[in-house]
Formats: structure tokens, sequence, C-alpha cells
């Protein structure tokens, strides 16, 4: 029952106030959260590296509320290929973004995209055009540095813009990945067409509060669709990334990327930093591909409540935290 309340907190200004700061937040964050800048999470990326593991660096941050926000956003992002250039880990460091911090939240009068209001209706609401625009420079110099960009999965309304964004930017850099969620009836034709040759395609449970006329909402419903998709994804000719901590999703991936005749290199794991670490290095081990997908940045907030609301040992932690401080 707690999960959806803290769902909800992670869109309240209050609560983000409150929780930001709250006495004993820092210490909770650093769990999650891999640093504040750039610099302190290149040792993070190297250390990962030297344990046999892949990252994917996420600059924190969403549901920006200004251009400038948005341009910002796009900065961070070329700064951290600046960095990772010296690294040379090509995909081994590649980067994952929300669409929601690169402009695609923001309303866009109909004018400015349509020619006036007597132009046809807007296909997607919002800053999608202004999204696009900002994301592609990131995907175009991930590119030149040999690595790649996933656009991270939002909550259900997001969606058909983010895909039409990942088929734009597709045309340039076929290797561009894109995030589908268990938990929406949609998924399943969405993976069917995304499981063609050279779709790099990341299949997670979903992290939103999602309503009950789209989304399954019991955990047993996500799993059973979970294994669903992984099937259409192994069976395909794309490249399945498993976001998951789930160990029983794990061995059903393998098993599953077993009977479709996939070798090691033909489909990855992927869980985030600070969760089941010692589960990272026994899969990378044991010679599968493992990327660990590292959050840093000051905007930290929603990422951070979805880590609870995941969990609510979390919460309980948090709260002690606080108390204890
Ligand atoms: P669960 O059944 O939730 O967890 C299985 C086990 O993992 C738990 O029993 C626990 O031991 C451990 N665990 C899981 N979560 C936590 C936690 N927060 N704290 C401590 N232990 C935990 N969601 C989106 O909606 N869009 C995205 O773009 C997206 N990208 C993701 C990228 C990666 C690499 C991963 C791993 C997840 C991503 N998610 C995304 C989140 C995802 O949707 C789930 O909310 C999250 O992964 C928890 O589901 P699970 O599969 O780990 O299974």
């Amino acid at each position: 029952m707690l999960g959806p309340v803290i769902l909800a907190a992670s869109r309240s200004d209050r609560m983000r106030r409150f929780v930001s700061a709250a006495p004993g937040t820092k210490q909770v964050v650093g769990r999650f959260i891999a640093g504040e800048t750039v610099e302190q999470v290149i040792p993070i990326v190297r250390d990962a590296a030297g344990k046999g593991l892949e990252v994917t660096l996420d600059v924190v941050g969403e549901d920006i509320t200004t251009r400038e926000q948005a341009f910002a956003a796009r900065d961070a992002y070329l700064d951290l290929v600046e960095h990772l250039k010296g690294l040379g880990l090509g995909e081994r460091a590649e980067m994952s973004v929300k669409l929601s911090m690169f402009g695609q939240s923001l309303p866009s009068p109909a004018a400015t995209l349509n020619g006036g209001p007597s132009g046809p209706a807007p296909q997607f609401p919002g800053g999608h055009e202004l999204a696009l625009a900002n994301v592609r420079p990131v995907v175009e110099a991930a590119a030149a540095i040999g690595t790649t960009v996933t656009l991270d999965a939002e909550d259900h309304t997001t969606l058909d813009s983010m895909f039409a964004i990942h088929e734009e930017l597709r045309k340039d850099f076929p290797q561009t990945g894109c995030v589908i969620q268990a938990y929406l009836f949609r998924t399943e034709d969405d993976a069917r067409r995304l499981s063609g040759a050279g779709s790099r395609v990341r299949i997670v449970k979903g992290a939103y509060k999602e309503p009950a006329g789209v989304a399954f909402q019991d955990k047993a419903e996500i799993d059973k669709a979970y294994v669903r998709i992984l099937k259409i994804l192994m069976a395909g000719d794309g490249y399945p990334m498993i976001g998951s901590h789930d160990p029983r999703l794990i061995a059903i991936s393998q098993e599953l990327a077993r009977r479709a005749g996939r070798k090691l290199d033909e489909y990855e794991f992927q869980m985030l930093y600070g969760i089941r670490s010692e589960e990272h290095v026994r899969l990378a081990a044991e010679g599968h591909r493992m990327r660990v997908y590292t959050a840093y940045g000051t905007d930290w907030y929603g990422y951070f409540m979805r880590r609870l609301a995941e969990k609510p040992a979390n919460l309980l932690f948090f709260v002690r935290s606080m108390i204890t401080k």
C-alpha cells in the first residue's frame, strides 16, 4: 500500500522541499545516487570497468519547467560525453536520458509547432520538438565517441512522443535504445514492433503510478507480462537489455536466451547502482554483460522517491535515519 503513496509524493513540490531539507536525507540518497557532479561519478565508472561491469549514466532530473533547464540538461550530457571521451570505454559506458528533462514536459503553443491556430492539431502535446532538438546533439556526440544513448520510459502519457523521438533518432543513429514497461497493457505490441534487427530495448517492470485503465496493478500480473515480453524480445532479432533485480526473472531470462540460441553477448542484464551490487559482480563473473544504471546529479528527488516506493523497507531506513540524526 505504501508504494502508491510514495509515488504520489514523488510529484509533490511540498514533499520535495520537506524531503530535501530533512536531516539524514543525504546519507540515504547516497545509496542510490553516485554523486552530485560528473567529477565524482567518473571514478565510479572507472571502478565499475575494473570489475568487468558496464554502465549507463543518468544525469538525474525530470519534468523541468523552463526552456533554460532543458538546455542545461542537454549541456550536462554534452559535458558528460567530454569526460567519457577520456576514458575510452566506448559502448561500455553509455547514457540514459529522460526526455521530460530535455523539454518534452513543457507546454508549447500550437502556434509555434503548426503554423498558427488554424494549422492542424499537434500530433504530440508539449515540448516534443524541443526535446528532439535537445537530445539529438547528445546522441550525435555519443556516437562520435563510440557509445549510445537509451531513452528512459516515463509515465504512460509521454510514451507516444518518446517512441516517435526514438524512431526519428534511429534514422541516423540506429543503435539508440529505448525502454518498455511490462506493467502497461500496450507493451507487448511495442515489444513486437521493437524486436527487429539492430534494435536495443531495455525491458523493466515500470516505476510510475499508473491507472488501472492502462496498467496491471498486481505484482504477479506484471511479472507474467514481463515474461511474455521477454519471450518476444528473445525470439526477435534485436538486442534485449533485461532491467531487473528480480532473481526469478533473471533466471528465466537466462533460460529463454539459451532456448533462443543467444550467445552471452547477444543480450545484457542491467541493474541500478546501489541495489544488489554483489549480484552485478556475480553475473559479470559468469561472463554476462552486466550494465549498472548509475545516476548522479543534484535533482535527485523523483528518482530517489521511486527507489523508496519500490521497496518500503527503504522508507523505514530513511525515517530511522531522520530520527537518529
Ligand atoms: P522487484 O520485484 O521490484 O524487486 C526484486 C528485488 O530487487 C527486491 O526483492 C529487492 O531485493 C530488490 N530491489 C528492487 N528495487 C529495490 C530498491 N529500490 N531498493 C532496494 N532493493 C530493491 N522504470 C521505468 O519506469 N522506466 C525506466 O526507464 C526504468 N529504467 C530502469 C533501468 C534499470 C537498469 C533498472 C534496473 C530499472 C529501471 N526502472 C525503470 C525501474 C523498474 O521499472 C522497477 O521499478 C525496478 O527495477 C524494480 O523492479 P525489479 O524488476 O527490480 O523487481
